[in-house]
């Protein structure tokens, strides 16, 4: 609600912005740092599934290290057989979607040399430093015969040949369409001493695992792609050019900088839409005016830019175009005020084919696959939100892991977790918070009715801050939804507009760096102008659950107690509302950190109900049945209701989601 306050604060905004330092206002640093530079020419064999590259890398030692030897991810490797450790983890399914018999794929370097120098290929071993595993050969580690100074550069000529596999996980092909992701030999980060809270800087590099994405550095990307001219193109970044080879191959050229990683896909049957953003239409001076003083921020810092959305759709799924690009425009405006601009010219948004929704749902800078089905085209499923939820959940990811870019093998949640709560939120202002999931015959399920059917007591063995590897069966509940429940708690602790500004501030802060969890807990903690490491180190790195609940009420002529008890082992401060007959509500508090606690009340007045953390802040509390209880009958009281409506609720979302 815009209100009277906000204006004032929007006043008092420009003033202090008004000062010297106004043109400076923009925190948004405007490029990334170039640490690996790629220009690949690539051929697709359509018919046989293969790919056959020679690239070009210039990477730069952005470390005072001496650096000996260089590590490379290989992760088309991940297909090659029943030994690898991806095979190992996943026993060839992932996300439900089980691998075909004949779907295997990978990766050989054919030649890897110093440009005009020194031969690399017979010093390079397979490497697997997470499991030991001697099969796998998804990291590979090459000797140099003369170290990379501190800050020097390095410039190498690299071939291969790479079988895609059949689109189960994430990459590969169905048919004739070709999602191509991970697939050329990509260097690891070289973490610099400090990065990360690293004492001394280093490799880092995963092997490819079931769960576990990726973590590389920013640079610039140019590829060549040729293959057949029937062939709709789409790729990260602009593109810029298209030859016709007249031999049949169209060879289409993208470029991009700030960005880490590359992807592409092809498929004859695309019907493409292209909408363009523009910013002066999409955005209102109000809106502008509103962001700037919920954040502190100068209008100017502001300023969004026109991007070219392209949108390569299934036939079948036409009816649903619109759905996804009025999901992507209001995810660009609403981030963008949110997070900072989105810096990049062009979105291009790939809607697969069924046979290949394994492949859906993956995002790649400025490139992104979305996912859905035809019964999503029409009455009753075209109110199951899901085809919203997937663009919107991956264009978080331009943000968090795109921008910032996190290591997603160790810290998952800082782009998984903080993308699901960045979801949930857009979804809950675009769709309303009641019916931010689905809206079906009068039954509505938001968000966090969503997020919370996954929360009991029994997810609490293994916690959000752990390797994407190490995980037995929690890595999901951990990465996504305990996050998302974690932030909006956190968001109930600080206050939406205290919340608002450290996810900007961490936004800006860390675009086109590496982030881990210590970061974003200094600067949660900076903004929020208190130490929240207590609050983090319990809910981010324990397993502990939170459950507040209503204990035993006793009840005298004169006087009235009642017990809260603390059935979890996190701790966090707790209001509680009680209401007597004849009274106004009244609201205590409790530092929620003893197992229990007492609330005595020397009345005569009779105890209708009582209610723990009546807004339902604590997003995380495992059961939100045991809150509340209703003492004296009261057709107004608003706990049974509400615990009949979420029983309700949770047993509806737990057939559609798990
Ligand atoms: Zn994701």
């Amino acid at each position: 609600m815009a209100g009277r306050l906000l204006i004032a604060a929007l006043v008092a905004g420009q003033t202090l912005l008004a000062g010297p330092s106004r043109g400076h206002a923009d925190p948004l640093p405007p490029h990334a740092p170039r640490i690996a530079d790629y220009d690949i020419a690539v051929r697709l064999d359509a018919q046989t599934k293969r790919l056959d590259g020679r690239l070009r890398l210039a990477w730069r030692n952005p470390s005072a290290d001496t650096v000996p030897d260089l590590w490379f991810h290989l992760y088309l490797n991940a297909f090659r057989d029943r030994e690898t450790t991806f095979w190992r983890e996943s026993r060839g399914q992932l996300r439900d979607v089980p691998m075909a018999e004949d779907g295997w794929g990978k990766i050989d370097v054919t030649a890897l040399r110093i440009a005009g120098g020194a031969d690399l290929l017979p010093s390079l071993t397979f490497e697997a430093p997470d499991d030991g595993n001697r099969r796998d050969r998804t990291l590979a580690r090459v000797r140099l015969p003369q170290p990379v100074a501190p800050g020097g550069t390095l410039d190498l000529e690299i071939a291969f040949t790479a079988l895609l596999p059949k689109a189960y996980a994430r990459t590969g092909y169905a048919g004739d369409y070709f999602l191509v992701g991970q697939w050329f030999p990509k260097i690891a980060v070289y973490e610099p001493a400090g990065t990360r809270g690293r004492a001394a800087g280093g490799w880092n590099a995963h092997q490819f695992h079931a769960n576990s994405e990726f973590y590389a550095d920013f640079g610039h990307y140019r590829a060549a792609i040729t293959l057949p001219r029937r062939f709709v193109v789409g790729a990260t970044g602009v593109r810029t050019a298209r030859v016709d080879n007249g031999d049949g191959t169209t060879t289409h050229t993208y470029e991009q900088g700030d960005v880490h990683d590359f992807a592409w896909t092809a498929s004859p049957h695309f019907v493409e839409i292209t909408r363009r953003f523009e910013a002066a239409k999409e955005v209102s001076a109000q809106a502008y005016r509103e962001a700037a003083a919920r954040l502190g921020r100068s209008a100017d810092a502001q300023r969004l830019g026109d991007v070219e959305v392209r949108l390569l759709m299934q036939p079948e799924h036409m009816p649903q175009a619109e759905r996804y690009l009025r999901t992507a425009m209001r995810g660009i405006a609403a981030f963008g005020l949110a997070y900072g601009r989105y810096p990049y010219r062009t979105l291009t948004i790939v809607d697969p084919p069924e046979a290949a929704i394994g492949t859906g749902g993956m995002e790649y800078p400025t490139f992104f696959t979305a996912g859905t089905t035809t019964p999503f085209n029409a009455w009753p499923l075209d109110r199951v939100y899901l085809p919203e939820i997937v663009v919107a959940h991956e264009f978080a990811h331009q943000y968090f892991q795109g921008m910032l870019a996190s290591n997603e093998a160790e810290e998952a949640w800082l782009d998984e977790g903080i993308t699901e709560w960045a979801t949930g939120r857009l979804l809950d202002d675009l769709l309303g918070a009641d019916r931010s999931f689905l809206e079906l015959a009068g039954l509505r399920v938001g968000d966090l009715d969503y997020q919370r059917a996954g929360n009991d007591r029994s997810r609490g063995l293994e916690m959000i801050r752990q390797p994407s590897w190490t995980y037995d069966r929690g890595y999901t509940f951990n990465s996504y939804g305990r996050p998302s429940l974690t932030l909006r708690t956190l968001e109930g602790l600080l206050g939406r507009d205290t919340m608002a500004r450290v996810m900007r501030t961490y936004a800006e802060r860390w675009r086109f760096r590496h982030p881990s969890s210590d970061d974003f807990y200094r600067v949660a903690s900076e903004v929020a102008g208190r130490d929240l490491t207590p609050f983090f180190r319990q809910t981010i790195e324990s397993p502990a659950v939170i459950d507040y609940a209503v204990g035993g009420i006793t009840r005298e002529a004169t006087y009235t107690s009642v017990t809260v008890r603390r059935e979890g082992d996190l701790q966090i401060p707790i209001v509680v509302a009680f209401k007597f007959a004849g009274r106004p509500v009244e609201r205590r508090t409790w530092d929620g950190v003893a197992r229990w606690t007492r609330f005595t009340f020397d009345r005569a007045e009779p105890l209708e109900w009582v209610d723990v953390d009546p807004e339902r802040r604590v997003a995380l509390d495992v059961s939100w049945l045991n809150n509340g209880r209703v003492i004296a009958a009261d057709r107004r009281a608003p706990v049974a209701m509400t615990s009949r409506w979420l029983l309700a609720v949770q047993q509806v979302v737990s057939w559609l989601a798990f």
